[in-house]
């Protein structure tokens, strides 16, 4: 029996991934490259949110932790989008019951380590993975507090370690025809900030997701617990409005005066944050194999680093911890049989999120705001609340129905978007959108894919 584990990277995936392994008689370690972040005060107060979903929750619910992060979370019922003409709209996320929940990155993460530990996980921090020797299983650590060399010797490993993973890279050199795939979109992301108000009071509405579709571009909002929103602005890195052209602070706050005129108004350090935060890139990775033998395998965003627009990075990376336990209960002990359909049921999934994610950009930033797109999205909604056993919106498979893989949502949202391109060319759409001659088209037309 393999009774002692090593995760590379106590992010998110591998601290919750650690806690499933634990409970199941592991013996448990990660190695983690930066500092205990539970003994450091946050960069400056900063706090960045995440949405946790369906699929993330069921995660963490199978480890008895949703009580504790339902706790940090604040629920988000809908989009609040903003017009650039100051008018604003609201759009339901799915029925009555069904939300998303801001979370803060850092407070996830110091529980999930808190919980790790109160499981008997053993954290290494300030230890960086350099290399995996697969003849010997032997990973080498660079201790960053002494400098030292450390190596281990392990059964078996988890690469955890994020989009950049130090894992993947030891796992690729030393792999024939390992395949690898790297897309940088031409936007990066800022992030900034709105402050709380008097007594840490919400400015804006406290249980949305805020957005500012702006075309190419577009700046949204996550509610924190402190009364704040964390802002983020993605944006083009060249041309014009981009982050090149932005490059003084009257031209930046003239830009959001314009663009973003009502957030700009609750952000007194619009400048100093635009200048003193990052920029940063979106990428995509895609690579195979993600195993090798009954010895290793990658798990979250060193397997499948998506960009971040449909919100479920971390959501697919808790997922794979579920898949990857429901077959420890299959396979028990055989590894080898676990590692091999773990890659082939989570591979095709992780491809799907991934361009669900991409597609997804131009929704938000875009098509939120254009009315043959509201339209769609009312037709859609009328006939699903109508026929729920024969028409679920893509955003709610992906979003709130972890029984449907995402490779599933791909292929019925695609087989929609066929039927409702069709629909929405129908003359007189805009007057006759709720007639029952097109809940009868829609169901013709369901049946023949049938
Ligand atoms: C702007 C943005 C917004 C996002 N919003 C959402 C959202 O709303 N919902 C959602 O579900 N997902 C979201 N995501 C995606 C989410 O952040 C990731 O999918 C998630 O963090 C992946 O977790 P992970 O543990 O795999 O990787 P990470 O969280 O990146 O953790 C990797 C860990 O490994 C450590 N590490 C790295 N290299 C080494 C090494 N060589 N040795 C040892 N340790 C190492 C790192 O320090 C880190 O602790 C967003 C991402 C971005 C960029």
């Amino acid at each position: 029996m393999k009774k002692e584990i090593t995760i590379i990277g106590a992010g998110l995936v591998g601290s919750l991934l650690s806690i499933y392994l634990s409970k199941r008689g592991y013996r448990v370690s990660i190695y983690e490259r930066r500092s205990d972040m539970r003994k450091n005060s946050m960069s400056a107060g900063r706090s960045i949110n995440l949405a946790l979903s369906d699929r993330g929750i069921k995660a963490l619910a199978e480890v008895g932790i949703l009580e504790d992060i339902r706790n940090i979370s604040i629920p988000m019922h809908g989009r609040q989008l903003h017009h650039v003409d100051g008018t604003e709209a609201y759009q339901a996320y799915g029925k009555e019951g069904q939300y998303i929940n801001a979370v803060s990155r850092g407070e996830l993460n110091r529980k999930l380590m808190d919980l790790a530990e109160a499981h008997n996980v053993k954290i290494f921090f300030q230890h960086r993975c350099d290399n995996i020797n697969w003849k010997t299983n032997e990973i080498s650590f660079s201790n960053l507090e002494t400098n030292e060399t450390v190596t281990t010797k392990q059964d078996l490993i988890f690469g955890s370690d994020g989009a950049f993973s130090a894992a993947r890279m030891a796992h690729q050199l030393q792999h024939d025809r390992f395949q690898y795939q790297q897309y940088y979109i031409d936007f990066g992301y800022k992030e900034l900030t709105i402050p709380a108000g008097p007594n840490g009071s919400f400015l804006l509405e406290k249980n949305a997701l805020h957005i500012w579709p702006r075309g190419n571009y577009m700046l949204i909002a996550l509610p924190n617990l402190d009364g704040s929103f964390t802002c983020t602005l993605f944006f083009p890195f060249e041309g014009d409005p981009s982050f090149a052209s932005l490059n003084s602070k009257e031209k930046v706050r003239q830009f959001f005066n314009e663009t973003f005129a009502n957030a700009a108004a609750l952000m007194p350090e619009l400048e100093e944050e635009y200048f003193t935060n990052a920029t940063s890139s979106l990428v995509t990775v895609k690579c195979f194999p993600w195993i090798r033998n009954d010895q290793f395998a990658l798990i979250g965003d060193a397997a499948h680093a998506i960009v971040p627009f449909f919100g479920q990075g971390m959501n697919c990376g808790f997922e794979d911890c579920s898949v990857l336990n429901s077959l420890m209960e299959k396979y028990g002990e055989d590894w080898s049989s676990i590692l091999q359909e773990y890659q082939l049921l989570r591979k095709p999934d992780g491809d799907a999120i991934a361009d669900l994610a991409i597609n997804n950009f131009v929704e938000m930033r875009d098509k939120v705001a254009d009315p043959v797109f509201i339209l769609q999205k009312k037709i859609e909604a009328a006939f699903s609340a109508k026929h729920p056993d024969k028409w679920t919106p893509a955003y709610s498979l992906v979003t709130f129905s972890p029984e449907v893989r995402y490779s599933e949502a791909l292929r019925r949202g695609h087989l929609q978007q066929g039927i409702m391109d069709e629909i929405m060319q129908k003359p007189g759409i805009n007057e006759n959108w709720n007639d029952s001659s097109i809940e009868t088209t829609l169901l013709e037309k369901i049946k023949s894919l049938n």
